[in-house]
């Protein structure tokens, strides 16, 4: 696999949940929670593009003062994603600050809150600084099956769990990349041009082999233009190298519905990070607080089918038995005997 990003966890695995992903080939990151993120450098912050929230309790939500202040002299704008009533809350944030000067700051910094439900789509609201955070609605976009953000490169996915609130999964899935043999091509009496980002998009959209793919250029001699199939060039000119599958997933109360929904949503992917709070032998507290215990972490895990998995969230009474929560859970998901 080629991973086109890192991702790590900022705060350890006792420390507030925040999972930080960083492009290698662009200055951009993406970051699934934002508890303390006071060890991020300020250049960490800014090259964050998207945050995505899932709920709202202070732990996962805290840092956002933080990385406002941050941001507040950039012109960009930064996307933030939760569940049901995050724009109230988002709203809620900005305007305990007094914002009489913000409107001679350069550029007009921008929050665009993203809202998901579960009905396939997603509320906006656009908070400006130039006017002082007020909310400008925005059409409502669609999220079908769960995607929030999709992009040529990748797709952010979100599924509405319970954790006695709704509160979303995350699946970060980069898409098949694509690689093209030139010489293999000229062999085919074909060139390069600018129709090699259409094959490759229809290639990364999954379209069946008999695909008719249009491919012209220009040259010397002038304008060329072929029809070919899709799968014929993929056999014979294209290396597919398949996308990378993140999923992140906590603060969640273990049962029937909310695992089938992870499984589904982190079906087979190459890591799921999912939150471990307590051991088996506490899971009657578990349940309580609407947490898993490292059992039905590997449990879930195992349902999904995930390749590997990163446990976090530890409750800070296991300090010292990190070992016991990653085995309890290696066990429940079948890695161990
Ligand atoms: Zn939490
Ligand atoms: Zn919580």
């Amino acid at each position: 696999m080629r991973p086109i990003l890192s991702a790590g966890l900022v705060n350890g695995v006792f420390g507030d949940p925040s999972l930080y992903l960083d492009f290698r080939y662009a200055r951009r990151a993406i970051l699934f929670d934002i508890g303390d993120v006071g060890v991020l450098a300020p250049r960490k912050l800014l090259r964050l593009s998207d945050v995505f929230v899932t709920h709202a309790h202070m732990d996962h939500f805290a840092g956002f003062d933080r990385l406002l202040r941050v941001c507040l002299g950039r012109g960009s704008q930064l996307r933030l994603y939760g569940p049901a009533g995050f724009i109230e809350r988002v709203g809620h944030k900005l305007h305990a600050y007094t914002w009489n000067l913000v409107g001679r700051y350069p550029g007009d910094f921008a929050v665009v809150v993203h809202e998901a439900g579960t009905d396939g789509a997603m509320r906006v609201a656009r908070f400006g600084s130039r006017n002082g955070f007020a909310p400008e609605p925005l059409p409502a976009l669609a999220a079908p099956e769960g995607v929030l953000l999709d992009e040529p490169a990748f797709r952010v996915r979100a599924a509405v769990l319970d954790h006695g609130i709704p509160c979303l999964g995350y699946a970060f899935e980069e898409k098949a990349h694509v690689n093209v043999w030139k010489n293999r091509l000229v062999e085919m009496g074909l060139a390069i041009g600018p129709w090699l980002q259409e094959l490759k998009r229809a290639v990364a959209d999954g379209l069946p082999d008999d695909t008719p793919i249009r491919a012209w250029w220009r040259n010397r001699d002038g304008d060329h233009e072929r029809t070919v199939r899709l799968g014929e060039v993929k056999a014979r000119a294209l290396q597919v190298v398949p996308g990378q599958k993140l999923a992140y997933v906590t603060d969640i109360v273990y049962h029937g519905e909310n695992e089938a929904r992870v499984a589904r949503l982190a079906a087979g992917a190459d890591i799921l990070f999912i939150e471990s709070v307590f051991l088996s032998s506490e899971a009657d507290h578990a349940a309580r607080k609407n947490h898993l215990t490292a059992g039905q972490a590997g449990r879930i895990a195992r349902a999904a089918g995930a390749k590997a998995v990163v446990p976090f969230h530890f409750s800070p009474r296991y300090l010292g038995r990190e070992s016991e929560l990653r085995e309890e859970l290696e066990r429940a998901r079948g890695a161990i005997e």
